[in-house]
């Protein structure tokens, strides 16, 4: 079997670290010559919307998924017309643009902080009338850790964010005071059979990922199942294969949909050791159609992103139950360049072991 993934980035070498035990061979398509997927795998290196290029990637291909969602809808649809393509375009077209996202939530029941489109000048004063102060704007397109952003605390301030932000199609949304951030991760095969893992705690610096805890320490079981219906509504309306992510804001016992990703996704890095199947081999069982795996947890988990900087190793590996994970990138301010997962027997040792690694890790 040899699976195409349209993005090399580490989501991609991670896929394909995952598939290699199932006897599975890989084959990624990136602008960038230097892709960490290119590190483990075939690369063919070309603009995702060279056609030529695409010809040369489909060719011999079992199937098709991605790892990265800015992938043109186009690119998705030209190849969804040659070979099988999971998740389904249709996804990814939609979790591209904020607004069609919020759409997708709404139709699907799950509640979202109330938002209104800003095109240009003549939506400021309904938009203000829409949403309360403050509130975030935020580009509809190609926004992604926390860029694309800007917080609006008077309606002068909305004028000049759009400025700021380029006078692009824009979303004004009410800033949530949440309790806290969770994001929960589910799957559903080609043959339909749908898996969750637990609900993940998230803590973002300067809008970046930078640590989850998994189970999410405060997260009830009532909030598992909420979340579990919210993401079940969107797996079976969009007949969605592989795994879905989708990240809420916790306000008491109420979730409120912030965004979704189509692939894998970083709040799930921690399943590579700290659950009976990683999101990564899952999002292949699901797309392959295969049984999917269990996806309980062993024992208490916490990933640490590496941002920007990559710190001494050595003293971290020299931690029980401790996993480092480098991507080979280039470093650069607020990159992604690796993770770390610690994994233990209970949440209080879990966290204690993250306090550990915490010492040596600096965010932006
Ligand atoms: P996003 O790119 O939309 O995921 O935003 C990145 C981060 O900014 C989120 O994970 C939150 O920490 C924060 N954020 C985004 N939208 C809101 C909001 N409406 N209210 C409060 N915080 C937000």
């Amino acid at each position: 079997m040899l699976i195409g993934i349209l993005g090399g980035g580490q989501l991609g070498r991670m896929l394909a670290l995952a598939g290699y035990p199932l006897g599975l061979r890989f084959r990624g398509l990136d602008p960038n010559a230097n892709a960490p997927l290119g590190q483990v795998a075939e690369l063919v290196v070309a603009p995702y919307d060279d056609r030529l290029a695409l010809e040369r990637f489909a060719a011999g291909l079992d199937l098709v998924t991605y790892e990265f969602e800015n992938v043109p809808g186009s690119t998705a649809e030209f190849l969804a017309a040659r070979l099988p393509v999971s998740p389904p375009p249709e996804a990814l077209i939609r979790s591209q643009d904020r607004l069609e996202e919020k759409r997708l939530f709404e139709e699907c029941g799950i509640p979202v902080p109330r938002c209104a489109p800003v095109s240009g000048p003549d939506d400021f004063a309904q938009a203000l009338g829409a949403v309360p102060l403050p509130a975030l704007l935020k580009t509809r397109r190609l926004g992604y850790d926390g860029r694309g952003q800007a917080q609006i605390h008077t309606a002068e301030e909305l004028a000049l964010a759009w400025e700021r932000l380029g006078r692009v199609p824009c979303l004004l949304e009410e800033f949530v005071p949440f309790e806290y951030e969770v994001s929960l991760l589910g799957v559903r095969s080609r043959r339909g059979e749908i898996t969750f893992y637990p609900l993940v705690e998230n803590r973002h610096v300067e809008g970046i990922l930078a640590i989850s805890r998994a189970p999410a320490p405060r997260a009830s079981t009532a909030l598992q199942t909420l979340a579990q219906q919210y993401v079940e509504a969107i797996l079976n309306r969009l007949e969605y294969v592989g795994v879905l992510a989708v990240e809420f804001f916790v306000v008491g016992d109420r979730l409120l949909a912030n965004e979704m990703a189509p692939r894998v996704h970083n709040s799930g890095h921690w399943t590579i050791e700290g659950a009976e199947t990683s999101q990564f081999e899952q999002h292949l069982r699901a797309i392959l159609g295969w049984p999917l795996g269990s996806t309980t947890p062993r024992g208490h988990s916490a990933m640490i992103n590496l941002l920007g900087v990559v710190p001494p190793i050595e003293p971290i590996l020299a931690l029980p139950n401790t996993h480092v994970h480098l991507y080979g990138k280039e470093p650069r301010p607020r990159r992604k360049l690796g993770h770390i997962t610690v994994r233990a027997d209970s949440a209080h040792e879990r966290d204690e072991l993250l306090r550990q690694v915490l010492e040596f890790v600096s965010f932006p």
